[in-house]
């Protein structure tokens, strides 16, 4: 059985982007939500070896320093032929200055040194981990994911981070050259296409109101 969030929920992070995007996911089933960053909550350090552990770490310093229920995620492009590489490093790849043009001419250099030319040889997959934890400890977590090969040259303007170098499986336009309406957005508006949409769907059938 699931534990089921009532009333308002912590979202463990201090990136406007994202506690924009789960306010707007959560509103329709009657879930407030305050920031970490609101709540001047220190954020804790992300010493986990796997998506899911990192969202946990997250979500759980939250709850414990708000004794309120909390929510977090992680996230990251998985490449195949780079071992899994950036993984849950995706963002410091992008070093201090976030240069995400720096991080993905560093993914193709590294595909071509390993000769990765063909689609089949680049396959990666986007992976997004939610968790959702409270105050006596227990936490509910779901993992969406997203398969798709990595192309060059970027394509796109939209998105952010990695997306524009993103083809997803059946798809002829990039993350970057898809709305985030249409990427993140959960059917009738959107595709629900994105990792994390996938997530969000699980954690919602799961843990919230219809
Ligand atoms: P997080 O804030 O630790 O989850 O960092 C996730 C990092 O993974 C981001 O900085 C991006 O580099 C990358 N990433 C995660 N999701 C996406 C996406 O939907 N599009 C492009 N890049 C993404």
């Amino acid at each position: 059985m699931h534990r089921q969030l009532t009333g308002s929920v912590v979202i463990a992070t201090h990136n406007p982007g994202k506690l924009a995007e789960m306010r707007e996911l959560l509103a329709p089933h009657g879930i407030a939500a305050q920031s970490a960053a609101e709540l001047n909550l220190a954020e804790p350090e992300e010493t986990g070896t796997t998506f899911a552990a990192n969202a946990r770490i997250k979500a759980m310093a939250a709850s414990r320093a708000t004794e309120r229920a909390a929510f977090a995620d992680d996230s990251g492009l998985v490449v195949d032929a780079l071992g899994g590489e950036p993984g849950i490093h995706s963002a410091r790849w992008a070093g201090p200055d976030k240069d995400f043009r720096f991080a993905m001419n560093r993914i193709q250099t590294l595909l071509i040194e390993r000769g990765a030319r063909a689609p089949e040889q680049r396959k990666a997959h986007f992976i997004a981990a939610l968790c959702l934890a409270w105050p006596d400890g227990h936490t509910e977590e779901f993992e969406g994911r997203v398969d798709g090969v990595i192309v060059w040259p970027p394509r796109g303007e939209a998105g952010f981070g990695y997306d524009p170098l993103f083809l997803p499986d059946n798809y002829d336009r990039t993350f970057g050259e898809m709305p985030a309406l249409e990427k993140h957005g959960l059917p009738p508006l959107g595709l629900g296409l994105s990792h994390r949409a996938r997530a969000f769907v699980m954690l919602a059938a799961a843990c919230l109101k219809p």
